[in-house]
């Protein structure tokens, strides 16, 4: 039989129409992050294959991609996001090809989230490039109050860390912080994150549960544990000291997640570059750096890399594979022999695990999840969640706000929402456990919180 009969189609002529002319040559461009393996950023973003797996829905589990999944709009595609970006590289005239609006806008529901990263059949990397974009989109047209306040969040809560109750009373107040986030684009719905009372580094000062002797190991005080979620660390140290670990809060800058995130990639690349001058000599594999927060530990492995290069990458690189997260040290130390599990409480528990994009994309949750079934009556089952919609500052934005909670009705808040009460919510993130809280009222605890409770 014939099919369509009568129907003729004239399609144009097989070379016709093509993405590049006969002998066009590829552009070479001046980037902060290294991109020479993949052989510049132009051929990054040619990476993309056109496959469509990030159109997927948020039923086939994974992370990739939260805003196609919350919108249904091919704009916001992690392929949508590749393509401009090779379209206007490929054919601006402009001294800066970055210095694109419609770049802009296509780029900005990115989350950041890295699910691409790892789930992209040819692992195109958006969160790199978005960033990459957006200093040179920065070069061109200023950098914007908001994203400078951001990016220099630690700069403030350093500040605010010495009346901490005087800072967090503004914050908190309904006047003043509403007129706070008017002026600024926050989302008049969120609470911004108040100051503990101290930070981790003056508690750890006057620590007396340090071990004279015991094998030593580096916490990493990152910026978000030093001065908000204090409490985590103290568990953290708690935790390790109760196991008979020396904990030494060393030297060291903050991570430069919040400059990474904002895309303020210079100023990333020197507080990288001190703390691979401060940390490369003193962390080993003997004398790990253990870190708490997923998005600011796992810097040293996966943006320290790319902001590096000759020597210095060097360093990174052999810095960065003893850069661990806790549940890593410990299920490590487990393997060693050094952990028993005869040192856990025989009390059960049941736990629902909601994993860190960051650490879903660049490690594993396996550690995370071995960790709390350590104790032989603690059950863990992990959400089968992509991004919380947090995405750091990004659930915060005023304009951000409605896709943010939309990615977390997804999956995730309906999840937590049946979850009985009695069963332990856990999220390693700090915004996964505020988004939480926003979308559901549940308050859910550090892996490490929940650790330290059950050591005998
Ligand atoms: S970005 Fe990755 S998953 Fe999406 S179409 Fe391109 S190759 Fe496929
Ligand atoms: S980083 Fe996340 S939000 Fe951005 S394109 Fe990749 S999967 Fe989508």
């Amino acid at each position: 039989g014939i099919f369509n009969p009568g129907k003729i189609t004239e399609t144009p002529k097989m070379n016709t129409s093509l993405r590049y002319e006969a002998g066009q040559k590829t552009k070479e461009i001046e980037t902060v992050f290294d991109f020479s393996e993949s052989l510049g950023i132009v051929r990054a973003a040619e990476q993309c294959n056109g496959s469509g797996d990030c159109r997927k829905s948020e039923q086939f589990a994974g992370t990739m991609c939260p805003s196609y999944q919350a919108t249904r709009d091919e704009n916001t595609t992690t392929r949508a996001r590749a393509n401009i970006l090779r379209e206007f590289l490929t054919r601006s005239e402009k001294t800066n090809p970055f210095d694109h609006q419609e770049i802009y806008e296509i780029m900005d529901l990115c989350l950041s989230c890295k699910g691409c990263k790892s789930e992209c059949p040819s692992n195109v990397d958006i969160a790199k490039y978005k960033a990459e974009f957006l200093q040179h989109y920065y070069d061109a047209n200023g950098v914007p109050l908001r994203t400078k306040m951001i990016a220099y969040i630690t700069s403030f809560n350093k500040l605010g860390s010495v009346f901490p109750a005087f800072y967090n009373f503004v914050l908190k107040n309904r006047f003043f912080s509403g007129i706070m986030k008017k002026m600024l684009g926050f989302a008049a719905k969120r609470s911004i994150p108040i100051l503990y009372k101290t930070t981790l580094r003056k508690w750890q000062r006057k620590n007396k549960g340090n071990p004279a002797t015991g094998k030593l190991v580096y916490l990493f005080a990152d910026e978000f544990t030093n001065y908000n979620d204090v409490e985590v660390g103290i568990a953290a140290i708690k935790a390790l000291n109760k196991l008979g670990y020396r904990v030494e809060i060393p030297d060291h800058e903050e991570s430069g997640r919040t400059f990474l995130s904002k895309g303020l990639l210079r100023k990333a690349g020197k507080i990288a570059e001190k703390n691979i001058q401060l940390l490369e000599p003193l962390v080993s594999d003997e004398n790990p750096l253990i870190g708490i927060e997923p998005s600011a530990i796992l810097t040293f492995c996966d943006e320290y890399l790319d902001l590096t290069r000759g020597p210095l990458k060097e360093k990174a690189r052999k810095l960065s594979k003893n850069c661990l997260l806790f549940d890593d040290f410990i299920m490590r130390e487990v393997e060693a022999g050094n952990i028993k599990t005869t040192q856990f409480k025989d009390t059960g528990l049941n736990i629902r695990l909601h994993g860190h994009c960051h650490q879903k994309s660049l490690a594993s949750t396996a550690s995370t999840k071995r960790m709390l079934t350590l104790p032989a009556n603690y059950k863990v089952d992990e959400i089968k969640s992509g991004c919380c919609g947090m995405a750091g500052s990004f659930g915060y934005e005023a304009e951000h706000y409605d896709v943010s909670m939309k990615v977390g009705e997804l999956v995730l808040f309906p999840e937590i929402r049946k979850t009985e009460e009695s069963t332990t919510i856990a999220a390693p993130g700090t915004s996964c456990r505020h988004q939480i809280m926003d979308g559901t009222g549940r308050k859910a605890f550090h892996p490490v919180e929940v650790f330290l409770e059950s050591l005998k």
